[in-house]
């Protein structure tokens, strides 16, 4: 997705919406990809519709150039190509059938973390901290992975591209099936996250 241009698409769901159950129930994959995650990409386009230049740009280059962006659209493309860009992470990383991080990436966590274990603890005790909606990235900045979490659809591109995990913590992601209990969805999600991709 981040070097795809305008107009953005939402991509298929590479698996059936039931497939992540029991870990994340049908209804919320359904809603969350295809109501949630395609309206940041339906404002997205609708944001840049009338502006050609910023068509040939690529969504890495819009989120990154958000300052000399037209004033009137640093807040519209901040919120929906943010939404557009961690939704599209998000969803690539989950599979019904994930596979554990390889040896090289499993010695990148041993080292930061002590194990994968501690890094879950440490992951999990980053997202139940975030304070209303937003995301907690694992992420490789200068070659250390780190933990970080972002508020509202703020992306972490800031600091970096390489995301090896992410978890959505706004209720969205988990209300249907976990109501108030976020901290059983981060339990739960790590049955659902391939770390094959990365
Ligand atoms: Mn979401």
């Amino acid at each position: 997705m981040l070097f795809e241009k305008y107009p953005f698409k939402l991509p298929e769901l590479p698996f059936a919406y039931n497939a992540l159950e029991p870990y994340i129930d049908g209804e919320t994959v359904h809603f969350h990809y295809d109501k949630h995650f395609k309206v940041y990409i339906d404002k997205l386009n609708a944001a840049i519709k009338d502006y050609p230049a910023l068509h040939n740009l690529t969504l890495y280059e819009l989120l990154t150039n958000i300052n000399s962006l037209p004033a009137s659209l640093r807040i519209p493309v901040r919120n929906n190509g943010g939404g557009v860009f961690n939704h599209s992470v998000y969803f690539d990383r989950l599979s019904p059938e994930p596979k554990p991080p390889k040896d090289m990436l499993k010695k990148e966590i041993d080292k930061a973390f002590g194990s994968f274990e501690g890094m879950k603890t440490a992951f999990n005790t980053a997202a139940n901290a975030v304070f209303g909606s937003g995301y907690t990235f694992l992420l490789r900045v200068d070659g250390i992975l780190k933990i970080i979490s972002t508020p509202n659809q703020d992306t972490p591109l800031f600091i970096s591209d390489e995301i090896i995990a992410v978890a959505d913590v706004w209720e969205h992601a988990y209300y249907l099936k976990y109501k108030n209990e976020r901290a059983k969805y981060l339990e739960n999600i790590w049955n659902v996250i391939d770390f094959s991709l990365v």
